[in-house]
């Protein structure tokens, strides 16, 4: 497999597929978080710095067809910020003008293609009426891969070499996400510099790790998670369960939690999952003490209770101080950690502290050595939050994709330039 770093790009032209599925102030439309924008400067940069030519293209958002309000031209000026140069924008990317520019690009330059999402073809599911017969569904499907190859087929033909950077769609089979990967000579396929990174990163946790190596498990629901939490018990030393799942954990024991969330169809797979980390010498850590609101908001009134002695009528929405104390001493004797998912309502300010918590202490335990990765959208927004982005190893920038590796599942994205 081409790394990066090891090619010359003087006088190539590279189509790059990046993730710019950047927020959008929804009346002005400009870019309220570029992280996504700075996670592929590194390969472009390099790319016109050999002086070669970058040809960029995304998705943003789920648009129906054409739709102004996802267009990526908000993202120009940011990027044009960014690289110190003018950016070259294609307001299509099939179309005759997007082939023109492309096949006009000179060495150094950078030229970004409109939303390749505009065309349905790009994400290869067809839009079926309804009452359609089987027959007709298969026809339908087997019209829009074709559709799908040929878009590939002609983003290939504006360059030489295809570069895939886009993380968070990794685990997507789209045209411009693996399907495009065929009409290339296997050594002018790679990967870009934050792929590179992701894997680098997931690999140490999964395959390489130091331990004591302990999973933080949080978020709403025990089945959202239930894959990842299999894998890793065959892994981990420690594994934490924090956030809306413990509630499920807690009842499947006999515990009181009151209004809480909870899946009562996964009760068994709780309890089976308790079942299995005691076969794998796995230790897990519930919450000993839960912060519980009357109602399911930041104004609701408060009281910690041990966390299966929740009263009736009440929700549990975070941890509690003791559990704080109990889960922070876990982490900062960690070698590896790995944190994915809130330990409560973090979204509100009185439910905030225990995830702030575990955000510290799993700093405290990487400024003491250990390597920590934080994934999941909302793990990643309470890092940022508490501005500790610079004192964990590394922020996965893919969510649903960081996921599906973790499980151990084959990612298209992935597939298509490394084989299997
Ligand atoms: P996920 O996307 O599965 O990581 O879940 C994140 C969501 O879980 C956040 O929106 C949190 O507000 C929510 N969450 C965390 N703890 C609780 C809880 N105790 N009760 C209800 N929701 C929770």
């Amino acid at each position: 497999m081409k790394m990066i770093q090891d090619f010359n790009f003087k006088g190539i032209k590279t189509i790059v597929r990046v993730d710019f599925n950047v927020p959008l102030d929804k009346k002005t439309f400009e870019v309220t978080d570029d992280t996504r924008i700075r996670g592929a400067l590194p390969t472009i940069r390099k790319i016109i710095s050999d002086g070669g030519s970058v040809i960029l293209m995304s998705h943003l958002g789920r648009p129906e067809g054409r739709m102004e309000k996802y267009s990526l031209k908000p993202v120009l000026p940011v990027l044009e910020k960014h690289l110190g140069q003018k950016v070259l924008f294609a307001d299509d990317c099939l179309g005759e003008s997007a082939a023109a520019m492309a096949a006009a690009l000179k060495p150094g330059e950078v030229l970004l293609l409109e939303n390749v999402r505009f065309y349905p073809e790009e994400e290869g599911k067809p839009v079926l009426p309804e009452n359609v017969t089987e027959e007709e569904k298969k026809a339908a499907k087997a019209e829009m891969k074709a559709k799908q190859k040929e878009l590939a087929k002609k983003l290939a033909s504006y360059a030489e070499v295809y570069v895939n950077d886009a993380f968070g769609t990794a685990h997507r089979a789209h045209g411009t996400t693996a399907v495009i990967a065929d009409y290339f000579p296997k050594d002018k396929i790679m990967f870009g510099f934050l792929i590179n990174s992701e894997l680098a990163a997931m690999d140490r946790v999964l395959n390489n790790a130091q331990h004591p190596f302990t999973a933080i498990m949080g978020g709403a629901k025990v089945s959202d998670k239930i894959l990842l939490i299999e894998n890793l018990l065959n892994r981990v030393d420690n594994l934490i369960i924090g956030g809306g799942m413990t509630y499920t954990f807690i009842k499947a024991q006999g515990g009181k939690i009151g209004k809480s969330l909870c899946e009562e169809d996964k009760l068994d797979l709780a309890l089976k999952i308790l079942e299995k980390a005691k076969e794998k010498n796995v230790r897990l850590y519930l919450p000993v003490d839960s912060l519980n609101g009357d109602r399911f908001d930041n104004e609701a009134a408060t009281k910690i209770t041990a966390a299966d002695a929740v009263d009736d009528g009440w929700l549990g929405m975070d941890i509690g101080e003791k559990t704080i104390e109990l889960f922070s001493d876990v982490i900062k004797n960690s070698k590896t950690i790995l944190w994915n998912g809130p330990m409560g309502v973090f979204e509100m300010e009185k439910f905030s502290k225990g995830t702030t918590a575990i955000a510290k202490a799993i700093a405290d335990a990487t400024s003491k050595g250990a390597f920590s990765l934080i994934g999941g959208g909302d793990s990643v927004a309470a890092i940022n939050k508490n501005k500790l982005a610079d004192k964990v190893s590394y922020v996965s920038t893919g969510g649903g994709a960081m996921l599906e590796y973790m499980e151990g599942k084959k990612l298209p994205g992935i597939v298509a330039i490394r084989g299997e």
